[in-house]
């Protein structure tokens, strides 16, 4: 007879042990300052937080709750002045220059505000770009930039160059470029802030279509309506804190 006490006790463990792998981002008491002037700023004061594979979340607030603050050093594009941040496993504060390099290259994706787009590339280079750096095959290349185009619609502009296309093209270039690697993470930084309503729309509905065929993790800073109604949990920032952390409950109308 297993003794039911003991096998409570191991299916427990296998579920924490379960929970805590599949956490893709974890941080523990993080504080950002940034020198000013003779003093200086405290942009992020003690946030603990965890986000698990496969999440659609995102981080609201006002201007200056520290939003991007929080999303550079996720994405090891700046390191936290205290505690500690862990993203796939890796502890952002004490990589290297290279090691984070390797990081952002080989499994985070970036969509930013401005596109940050090469204007003299074509829309298949410009979504080629991060593939060259990771030294894959030519073949190999083209299927899976191909494909991404295809995830975002623009198969039939692959000649074009940015200046020739839509600010609702150019984010969804974008946005074939931030995933045409297949990134475990990607990182939204006010990713509708230049975009009407139709095309917020249109490129919020790929990222949920990619998020729910691909499984990608994504992270959005915004204060946008549009992108607040899609995610599935919302991480509210003030005065660089969280405030709130809701979770939203799955109904047919935002499933
Ligand atoms: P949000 O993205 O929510 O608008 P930010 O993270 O950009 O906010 O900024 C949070 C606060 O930190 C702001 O007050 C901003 O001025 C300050 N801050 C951000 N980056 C720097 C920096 N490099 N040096 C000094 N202060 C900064
Ligand atoms: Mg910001």
């Amino acid at each position: 007879m297993p003794d039911p006490q003991k096998t409570d006790f191991r299916s427990n463990t296998l579920f924490y042990t379960d929970m805590e792998n599949s956490a893709i981002i974890a941080i523990q008491k993080l504080v950002k300052r940034f020198p000013m002037g003779q003093g200086e700023f405290t942009a992020l004061r003690g946030v603990d937080l965890t986000i698990r594979k496969g999440e659609f979340t995102g981080l609201i607030g006002p201007s200056g709750s520290g939003k991007t603050t929080l999303l550079n050093i996720v994405g090891s594009l700046d390191v936290p002045s205290e505690g500690e941040v862990r993203v796939l496993d890796k502890s952002i504060g004490s990589l290297s220059a290279a090691e984070a390099a390797r990081l952002r290259k080989g499994s985070l994706g970036f969509i930013f505000q401005s596109y940050n787009l090469l204007a003299v590339h074509t829309v298949y280079e410009n979504v080629e770009f991060p593939l060259l750096l990771l030294k894959l095959p030519s073949e190999e290349r083209k299927r899976m930039v191909m494909d991404a185009l295809e995830w975002v619609g623009l198969t039939g502009k692959i000649k074009s160059k940015p200046p020739q296309l839509s600010g609702g093209e150019c984010q969804r270039v974008a946005i074939a470029r931030a995933m045409v690697k297949r990134p475990s993470l990607v990182l939204a930084d006010e990713p509708t802030a230049n975009l009407d309503a139709a095309n917020s729309h249109h490129i919020l509905q790929t990222m949920r279509k990619l998020n729910a065929e691909l499984g990608t993790t994504f992270l959005f800073a915004t204060h946008d309506d549009k992108v607040i109604s899609y995610l599935r949990r919302k991480i509210y920032l003030l005065d660089g804190k969280i405030d709130k952390d809701e979770v939203v409950l799955q109904s047919a109308s935002n499933a």
